[in-house]
Order: C-alpha cells, then structure tokens, then sequence
C-alpha cells in the first residue's frame, strides 16, 4: 500500500513563522529510512522572491502520523537553498552547531507549551459580546463551567503518544480556552522537534472541530494572563550539584545577556512581561527559588535537593524551540564550560 508522508516544516512568515505542510505519496516499498529530499515553492511561504522560488525540504525528524493512521507518516524537514546551504529561516541549522559544541554537557530541556482556542473572534468559553468570570476558577478545573475544549486536548495528547513523541502532561490554563502541554525533558534538537511536530497535531486536531488553536502571547486584552512558553533546563552538572545552578542562573543575567535573550523570546514579548500575571519586566533580570514573579525560577525542591534544573519564564508561547534552546545552551554551557 502507498505510504502518505506528510512534508512539514516552518516558513519565512515575520515576526513569527508559520507551520506549512504538504503530502508526497511514497512508492510502494519505499525505504522509510531514508525519505527523499522535496521541494517547494517559496514565493508562497515567504521564504523566497518569484525568480528563485525553488527551495529543498530536507526530512530530519520521522513519526507515525496518528491523524492518519497506518503506515502514514509525519516528517519535520529543514528548509535548504536548492545549493545545499541552510535557508535564513531554518533557525534548527543554527541549533544543530551550538547543541554539537556542548553535547559533552548533556543538556535537557522540558518546554510548557500554552496555547488558547479560539472559535471564530472569540477565545472559547468566552460569551458572545462579552467577558466570563474573571481568573481563578479555570487553572487546573474541572466542569463544564470552567473547562473550554477538553474534547480536543485529550484527542490532541492521544495523537502525541501515538506519534512516540516526548509529551510529559496537560494542564487547563488561568483563562478559559487556554491550555498548556509539555514536551521534554529531551535533548535540544529532539525538544524542539517534538514541539514543532506537537503543535502542528495541534493546529491539525483542532481543525477537526472548527477550533483553531493561537500561539499568540496575549490572546485577550485586560485582566487575563497572557501564553508563555517556560523552558525548564539542565545539564548534567546541574542535575548533580547547585554550584552549577546559580552558574547557569548567573549566565543568564551577565552584561547584554537579558536584552540579547528576551529579544529571541518571540514576537510581543515586551507586552507580555510586564511585572503582571506573574511575570517579571522585561527589562529586569532576576532569579529565585519558588519565586513566579523572576525570569527565573529555582524550583522549590531544586533547592531543597541541591541539584536539579532551572525554569526561564520568560520565552512567549510563540517563540521558536529552535532559538530559545540554542541561546540558553550556548549562554549557559559556555559559562559552565569554565
Ligand atoms: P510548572 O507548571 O510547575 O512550571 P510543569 O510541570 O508544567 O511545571 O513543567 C515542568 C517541566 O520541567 C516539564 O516539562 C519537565 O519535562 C521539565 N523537567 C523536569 N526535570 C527536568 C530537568 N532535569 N531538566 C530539564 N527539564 C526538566
Ligand atoms: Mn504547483
Ligand atoms: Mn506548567
Ligand atoms: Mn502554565
Ligand atoms: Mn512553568
């Protein structure tokens, strides 16, 4: 029987790209091992003028395709320029160098991933022409009152299993409509991987429903908490001793370090950190044990054991895995390196 193989990857959209995806029919018998290279037309996916438009799909990433079953298969690829060089928008080349450089320090990382649905204009749940009650009920709820979409996110967990890839839970969010999923602990190239092919189950899942699904950093203007994307890591030192932990932590606050990393953290980052719905301001690099108002958090039994990981809250949940894992490996190993 032919094998669908669903051809994803993300395009040249500013500021925040955009998931894309095509299906190539394989031969029966097809070595799935090696799937072949592809094309596609950039000048449609804003990754290249109408003159030169050609430009390569390189598999990188393989799993089966829940959606559809069988031997179907999803397949992550970099974008290429047809000479074989890494196209500007393939942010994972960049990745691939700076997780090679450290890879003798074992980094993990695990990545919340918050989202919200949106019906039409509208984040579900939300009453037409109006707001519901304000935060607090909705964090982890539960009842038909408080929970917007569970329909969706347990068929959306159900396909990340069956596709093998590294979900750690779920969880309801403070604004009704909005959720969170994580992916991790994993090494950098597999996280970000995982996230990539994650959210496009996701926007795929909710499809299905007439739901789409926003990254968006700031889904509902006033009170309500905006999506992040916390980005729990660790590397083997900092999984056996806290000298290493308040090294990485120290890292992340050196002279030029906040600005070059906050600036990485997705598009509108600044309207979300605003020392509100606990956040930290942007401009302001702190670090605590416990502490949800820090850009980084040391979790309670980090501190209590001595050793463990740390959490960056201030990634939004439109940033790109591919970035945000490569600056805080290069940041971090660099100076644990010394
Ligand atoms: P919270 O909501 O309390 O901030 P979550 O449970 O949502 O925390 O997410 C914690 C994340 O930390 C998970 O994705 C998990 O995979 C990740 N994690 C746990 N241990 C490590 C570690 N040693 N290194 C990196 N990430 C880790
Ligand atoms: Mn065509
Ligand atoms: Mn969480
Ligand atoms: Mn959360
Ligand atoms: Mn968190």
């Amino acid at each position: 029987m032919s094998i669908k193989a669903e051809y994803i990857w993300t395009d040249g959209t500013q500021p925040t790209a955009k998931l894309r995806s095509k299906t190539k029919i394989l031969p029966d018998g097809a070595d799935t091992a090696a799937l072949p290279e592809w094309g596609f037309d950039g000048s449609s996916t804003n990754q290249a003028d109408g003159h030169a438009s050609d430009l390569v799909l390189r598999p990188v990433f393989t799993c089966p395709d829940p959606i559809r079953g069988g031997a179907h298969l999803l397949v992550l690829c970099e974008v290429d320029h047809v000479d074989g060089t890494p196209h500007p928008s393939n942010t994972r080349a960049a990745l691939r160098a700076v997780a090679e450089e450290h890879a003798d320090q074992e980094a993990l990382f695990g990545i919340e991933q918050e989202y919200t649905f949106f019906e039409g204009a509208r984040p579900l749940g939300f009453p037409e022409g109006g707001f519901p009650a304000p935060q607090g009920g909705y964090y982890c709820g539960v009842g038909a009152d408080e929970v917007f979409g569970r329909e969706i996110v347990e068929k959306h967990l159900d396909h990340c299993l069956a596709a093998g890839l590294g979900v750690s839970g779920i969880n309801a969010e403070v604004m009704p409509g909005q959720w969170e999923f994580q992916i991790g602990p994993l090494s950098p190239l597999e996280v970000s991987d995982h996230m990539w092919v994650a959210r496009w189950l996701l926007f795929r899942t909710a499809e299905e429903f007439g739901v789409s699904a926003t990254l968006d950093p700031k889904p509902a203007k006033g009170d309500w908490n905006g999506a992040g994307a916390h980005t729990n890591f660790s590397t083997r030192a900092m999984r056996e001793g806290y000298d290493a932990i308040i090294t990485a932590c120290d890292a992340l606050g050196a002279e030029g370090k906040p600005l070059e990393h906050v600036r990485a953290y997705g598009a509108g980052v600044q309207e979300r950190l605003t020392g509100a719905h606990e956040t930290a301001p942007w401009d302001e690099y702190t670090y605590g044990v416990s502490h949800r108002g820090a850009s980084v958090r040391i979790p309670w039994q980090v501190e209590r054991d001595k050793k463990g990981y740390i959490e960056d809250r201030r990634p939004n949940a439109n940033v790109d895995p591919y970035v945000v894992t490569r600056l805080m490996v290069d940041t971090c190993c660099t100076a644990l390196a010394k």
